[in-house]
């Protein structure tokens, strides 16, 4: 296997990664089968049953882990499935401690699901991380952050939250999955899990939902690994040869998503109809020294309200444009348009999200790979 002395592009393409030992195919095979013969009880070559290993999902956990910086990754069926075995290190009477600008469907899982288990979240702001060891107490476990955030790019510290996480022994997760592993490594940062939704930028074509969890520390692998066979929501073969298809081209994709985001973000604040322009790599966005800090360059995600701040003019752009579509999701080749205050973000009252700064014309961005120039088109045919 590729070991961590190589360069990350060089990584992405061999972690994990070997000859099919029987023919040579260069190409991970797709191993579709439930079960593995054994010679007698017990003697086997390492695969007993296709819910606890798979050959193909082995070779896309060492690839996680691998980019990641970590030693362990575990494959699930989608990135909830991955939050959902993280939640169940939990006990009644444990205490989390979350960012409050969040992905729908972690607020959801903690607050529709874990919280009917007796466990207490709380949720709140991390822009200034040092603040948030105020909410440790005896009952708190674990540290959930999510940076940059969605749909307001916001930037958490994570070496901050991971130094608190650390001091009161406490399991620091990161939602990695607006990032990817070519922008940020938060185990490099202290964090103890780090957390994907595959479906995002590593799959990167649209084509599959699956999740990842990527760790250093072998028990807390185990533990999640039991999880992971106890519960049982592991992918099939198939998408996990798509997404280990997809994270050999992260790097080539994430440098495009990267360079039409700088141009978009740039041509929209210009833009004399557009109000604020939300995007890391801006010299003004509020914790912009912490972006550079951590992340190596500043991704396709763009969030942008509009002068005429309400929800008809916001979805008069969202009709109008041609290569950006309207659709849910983030990360792949195509560029996205979608509108949080009546997709994603709806079921928030609208006092909460307009406080949060989630306003009604609010817009987002996922940056596709096309030109930039027949983006920046599309774009301004479309504000007019
Ligand atoms: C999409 C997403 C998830 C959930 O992942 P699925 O693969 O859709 O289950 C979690 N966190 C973030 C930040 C996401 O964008």
């Amino acid at each position: 296997m590729e070991n961590k002395k190589h360069k990350l592009s060089t990584r992405l393409i061999h972690a994990g990664v070997e000859p099919d030992p029987t023919t040579g195919a260069i190409m991970t095979p797709i191993y579709q089968t439930s079960t593995y013969v054994q010679a007698a009880p017990g003697d086997h070559k390492g695969y007993e049953y296709a819910r606890t290993q798979n050959p193909t999902r082995t070779a896309l956990q060492n690839a996680l882990a691998n980019i990641e910086n970590g030693n362990y990754g575990l494959s699930f069926a989608s990135g909830m499935a991955a939050t959902d075995a993280v939640a169940r290190l939990l006990m009644p009477g444990d205490e989390v401690i979350v960012s409050n600008d969040l992905y729908g469907g972690t607020y959801r899982i903690f607050t529709k699901v874990f919280a009917n288990y007796g466990i207490k979240f709380h949720f709140v702001s991390m822009h200034d991380a040092p603040t948030i060891e105020q909410y440790v107490n005896s009952n708190t476990k674990m540290i959930w952050v999510e940076t940059p955030t969605n749909p307001l790019l916001n930037i958490i510290d994570i070496e901050a939250c991971a130094a608190i996480g650390k001091k009161h022994n406490l399991i620091t997760v990161v939602d990695n999955t607006f990032a990817s592993p070519y922008l940020q490594n938060p185990l490099d940062w202290g964090a103890d899990i780090v957390l994907h939704s595959a479906t995002k930028y590593l799959g990167g074509h649209s084509d599959v939902v699956h999740g990842a969890l990527i760790m250093k520390e072998a028990a807390l692998e185990e533990r999640l690994r039991f999880i992971q066979n106890s519960c049982g929501a592991v992918p099939g073969p198939h998408d996990c040869w798509l997404v280990l298809r997809g994270i050999k081209t992260l790097h080539v994709r994430m440098q495009r998503h990267c360079e039409n985001g700088e141009a978009i973000a740039h041509y929209l604040r210009s833009h004399p109809k557009v109000g604020k322009v939300l995007w890391v790599g801006f010299e003004d966005h509020p914790n912009h020294a912490i972006a550079k800090k951590q992340m190596r360059d500043f991704g396709g995600m763009i969030s942008f309200t509009l002068k005429n701040d309400s929800i008809d003019a916001a979805v008069e752009v969202l009709k109008k444009t041609q290569l950006f579509s309207l659709a849910e999701s983030l990360g792949g080749v195509e560029s996205l348009i979608g509108h949080p205050a009546t997709m994603t973000h709806a079921s928030i009252p609208r006092e909460e999200r307009v406080k949060n700064g989630l306003v009604d014309s609010l817009i987002r961005l996922s940056v596709g790979i096309e030109d930039k120039d027949d983006l920046i088109e599309d774009l301004k045919q479309a504000i007019g």
